[in-house]
C-alpha cells in the first residue's frame, strides 16, 4: 500500500498498544491482590505444566534508549539481597501450588539476569527446579548481555538447563551505539554467541530496533546483514519507541537525529526484506524465525501465541512472573507484582506476595483478547473458531468486522469465514487490532503504531 494511503488511514501518527496482554497494563486496576493471586495459583490444574518469568531488575549502566524498568548498580549487595528475595518468593508459591506442577518455560529476563554471580545463577537455578522441575522438553531461556556474560557464567546457565539464549543487539553502527548510550560491538557480540554455542546451546534469539537516531537504510542492512551472520533462530525487529517523557534516560537522545515516521517504515522494510531473502519465514508483525523453528512450526499449525516477551509457541494455559514488576497470566486475569524492588521485598519478605494490580476477566475481555490475539499472530480472525470458542453469535460478529472495515475504508476482506488483513495492510494490524480494544480508545500514551 502506497504511504499516502498509509497516512491517510493514520498509521504515521497513531500511537498504539503492542498488544503482548489484553487489556494492556495501562488499563489493569488495584482489583487484584496477593489474596486473589494466591487463589489464582492454587487453582492451577494439579499435575499441569506452566511457564515462570522471573525478573532481574539490575544493569551494570543504563542504556539510554531503555525503558525497561529497571536500576543500575555497580555492587553485587542488592543483587545478592534480591536473589534471595526470589528464593523466598518461589517457596511462597511452591506452598501454593497444586501437586505435580512442572515448567514447560522458564525464561529469565530483565534488567541483565547475566549480571548475576555463577555461584548466584547456580544457587537460584536450584531453587527453582527443586520447588517446580522443569518437564519433559521443556524450554529454559535466559537474556543475555554480551556486555556482562564470561566463560564461568555460561558454564553455569549451560548446567542449570538452559537450552535457549536471547541477545539484544540493537544496532551495530558505532554512532547509533553512542548516541542510544549502549556500546557493544559486533566482535563482542561474536564472542559471547561462539561461547554459547560452544556449549551445546543451540538456539539463540536476538533483538534488533529500527527507528533509531541516525539510522539509515544503508546502515540498517549492514547491521542486519552482520546479525545473519551470527546465524540467529529467531529475531525480533521492535521499533524503537521514543518516550522521553515516561522514561527520562531517553531525554538523552536528540529528537532531532530520529527518522521520520516514513522512515521508520522504510527501515522496518529494509530489515525485513532481508530476513526474507535469508529465507527466515516471518512471524506476524515482527518478528522472523527459520523454516524449522518452533515459532515457524506453530505458525504453521495455526496455535502461535503472543505473550509478554512477544510471539511464543507456548501452550501453558497459566505464565507466573517472579520478581519486581513481573506479570503473570491466568485463565481468570493478569496479576503484576509491586513494581518497585523494595516494595516487592518487603512484601516477601513478611511472607505474602507483592501483587499491587491486575485485571480480572469480565464480559467480553477473552473473547476480544482472542480477536486481537489472532490478528496480531496470524493477520486474520476465524469465524469458525471464535464461534466455536466464544459467547457470541454470528451477526454479532459480523457487526464487529463491520465497524472494523469501516475505519479502514473497506480495505480489509471480510466474508462469512472471518476476516483477513490483505498483506499489503500489514502495516496497519495494531491499529486494526485497536479497534477491537473495548479499553483503549485514546490515542496517546503508546509507542507509534509503526
Ligand atoms: S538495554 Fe539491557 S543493559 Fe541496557 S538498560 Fe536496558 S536492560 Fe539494562
Amino acid at each position: 500500500m502506497a504511504k499516502p494511503q498509509l497516512a491517510r488511514l493514520g498509521l504515521f501518527d497513531a500511537k498504539v498498544p503492542r498488544y503482548t496482554s489484553y487489556p494492556t497494563a495501562p488499563h489493569f486496576s488495584n482489583d487484584v491482590g496477593p489474596d486473589l493471586f494466591g487463589d489464582w495459583v492454587s487453582g492451577i490444574t494439579p499435575g499441569s505444566s506452566i511457564s515462570l518469568y522471573v525478573h532481574v531488575p539490575f544493569c551494570r549502566r543504563l542504556c539510554w534508549f531503555c525503558a525497561c524498568r529497571t536500576q543500575g548498580t555497580q555492587t553485587d549487595n542488592p543483587v545478592i539481597a534480591y536473589v534471595d528475595v526470589l528464593k523466598a518468593e518461589l517457596d511462597l508459591l511452591a506452598a501454593r501450588l497444586p501437586a505435580g506442577v512442572t515448567l514447560s518455560r522458564l525464561h529469565w529476563g530483565g534488567g541483565t539476569p547475566t549480571l548475576l554471580s555463577p555461584e548466584l545463577m547456580r544457587d537460584l537455578a536450584a531453587r527453582i527446579l527443586e520447588r517446580v522441575p522443569l518437564s519433559r522438553n521443556a524450554e529454559f531461556s535466559v537474556e543475555i548481555d554480551p556486555n556482562e556474560i564470561d566463560e564461568a557464567r555460561l558454564d553455569a546457565l549451560a548446567e542449570a538447563g538452559m537450552n535457549r539464549a536471547s541477545i539484544g543487539v540493537q544496532d551495530f553502527d558505532d554512532e547509533i551505539q553512542k548516541t542510544i548510550g549502549r556500546i557493544q560491538s559486533y566482535d563482542t557480540t561474536r564472542r559471547a554467541v561462539d561461547m554459547i554455542r560452544a556449549r551445546g546451546i543451540s538456539s539463540l534469539n536476538a533483538d534488533i530496533l529500527y527507528g533509531l537516531p541516525h539510522q539509515t537504510r544503508a546502515r540498517m542492512t549492514e547491521s542486519v546483514q552482520k546479525l545473519l551472520s551470527l546465524t540467529p533462530d529467531r529475531v525480533a525487529l521492535y521499533g524503537y519507541a521514543h518516550v522521553p517523557w515516561m522514561a527520562k534516560r531517553q531525554q538523552l537522545i536528540p529528537s532531532d537525529a530520529l527518522p521520520a515516521p516514513e522512515q521508520r517504515l522504510e527501515l522496518f522494510e529494509t530489515a525485513r526484506r532481508l530476513f526474507l531473502w535469508d529465507n527466515y519465514a516471518e512471524i506476524g508483525i515482527d518478528h522472523f524465525a527459520t523454516q524449522d523453528d518452533g515459532l515457524t512450526h506453530a505458525l504453521r499449525a495455526g496455535r502461535l501465541k503472543r505473550n509478554f516477551q512477544g510471539y511464543t509457541d507456548d501452550r501453558a494455559p497459566v505464565l507466573i512472573g517472579l520478581g519486581a514488576s513481573s506479570i503473570s497470566r491466568f485463565p481468570q486475569g493478569y496479576a503484576q507484582n509491586a513494581p518497585a524492588t523494595s516494595a516487592h521485598s518487603t512484601a516477601i519478605r513478611a511472607g505474602r506476595f507483592s501483587t499491587a494490580r491486575g485485571h480480572m476477566f469480565k464480559g467480553q475481555d477473552i473473547l476480544r483478547s482472542r480477536l486481537i490475539e489472532a490478528l496480531m499472530c496470524d493477520f486474520r480472525i476465524d469465524s469458525a473458531e471464535i464461534l466455536r470458542d466464544h459467547d457470541i453469535s454470528a451477526p454479532q460478529l459480523q457487526q464487529m468486522y463491520t465497524s472494523t472495515n469501516i475505519a479502514f475504508e473497506g480495505l480489509l476482506h471480510v466474508d462469512d469465514n472471518g476476516l483477513f488483513i490483505p498483506p499489503e495492510m500489514r502495516a496497519l494490524t495494531r491499529m486494526i487490532a485497536r479497534s477491537f480494544d473495548a479499553y483503549d480508545l485514546s490515542k496517546t500514551g503508546h509507542s507509534s503504531a509503526i
